[in-house]
């Protein structure tokens, strides 16, 4: 199976390396050449553009930062839709908005292609272990086609409906990763103000009910999970930047059907005097500075 993937970064490239791993032939696209020779030395297929790659294979994947990136380069004039075969399957899996899926895919239907949005969840640790959840959004027949090539990256691949459904349910899960990170350095930022040491909170915690994946698996108190992002001086994971997109997706999907979401636009405030403060670029959970004494 030839297959092109678009955007090398801390998703993409993990990503693209399973890929080869389980023997397809990656073309690959980045506007960073930095990040394309870092595929290519793991067996990628350099491309010097979208338009290049698209014409090649059968399958084209994207990893991209933001719904307007992904815009441009599915269907903008030099993009994936104006030079890729009849029949080739679009996969998206960047966090984008339900709207853009559903555009794309229509506008994918009409040329002659496939596609189906894909998001996933399970961050840089997921992408490198191949255990990534994919939530697909797009016909039944895309999905069937697109399986075997998820399975390749992931471990759970869960079909959510029609087009647009997958990010639908990425920006919910994703707008509870942001609330939820901030409840944690809330809870334990107090406790250690009350003289808990940050260790013993979070094994109580652990085992009771205010338990989440943030306080077990990627607990925001330096120290505690010796293998999360706030351990390693918050480098790596999830930019701060990627979750104030995700709040304001979730903000402008929910202004759509007049959806409250209080806890949402509170902790995208929060992410953004954090961003104003030059963070913007380190992993989320550098928010418990903001509340550590
Ligand atoms: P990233 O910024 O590390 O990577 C994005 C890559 O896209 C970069 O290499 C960049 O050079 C490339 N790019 C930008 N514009 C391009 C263009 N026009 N053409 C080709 N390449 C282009 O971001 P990431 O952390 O890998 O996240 C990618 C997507 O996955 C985002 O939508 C993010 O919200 C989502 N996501 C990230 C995580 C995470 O933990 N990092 C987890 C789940 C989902």
């Amino acid at each position: 199976m030839k297959i092109g993937f678009i955007g090398l970064g801390h998703m993409g490239l993990p990503m693209a390396s399973n890929l080869l791993r389980s023997g397809n032939a990656v073309h690959v696209f980045d506007t960073s050449s930095q990040a394309i020779g870092l595929a290519v030395e793991r067996g990628a297929i350099a491309t010097g553009s979208i338009a290049d790659l698209a014409a090649a294979v059968d399958v084209v994947i994207t990893m991209l930062p933001n719904p307007a990136i992904v815009r441009s380069v599915v269907a903008g004039p030099d993009g994936v839709l104006a030079h890729a075969k009849d029949g080739t399957l679009i996969i998206e899996c960047s966090t984008s908005d339900p709207q853009t899926a559903r555009d794309l895919e229509s506008m994918a239907q009409s040329s002659g292609k496939a596609m189906i949005d894909a998001p996933v969840s399970g961050g840089v640790p997921g992408a490198e272990a191949g255990t990534l959840t994919f939530m697909v959004g797009g016909t039944e027949e895309a999905f069937v086609a697109a399986r075997p090539i998820l399975m390749a990256m992931g471990k759970n691949i869960v079909n959510c409906g029609p087009a647009g459904s997958g990010q639908a349910a990425k920006i919910c899960n994703n707008l509870l990763l942001g609330v939820s990170t901030i409840a944690v350095s809330e809870s334990m930022c107090l406790g250690v103000s009350l003289g808990l040491a940050p260790d013993v909170l979070a094994a109580i915690i652990n085992t009771s009910s205010g338990r989440c994946w943030v306080s077990e698996v990627y607990n925001p108190y330096p120290g505690v999970v010796k293998s999360a992002p706030a351990s390693n001086d918050f480098s790596g994971g999830f930019a701060c930047d990627l979750m104030i997109k995700d709040l304001s997706l979730a903000l402008d999907a929910a202004s759509g059907t007049r959806q409250p979401l209080p806890m949402t636009a509170l902790s995208k405030q929060l992410f953004q005097l954090l961003s104003l403060k030059g963070e913007g670029s380190k992993d989320i959970t550098a928010i418990v500075q903001m509340f550590k004494m």
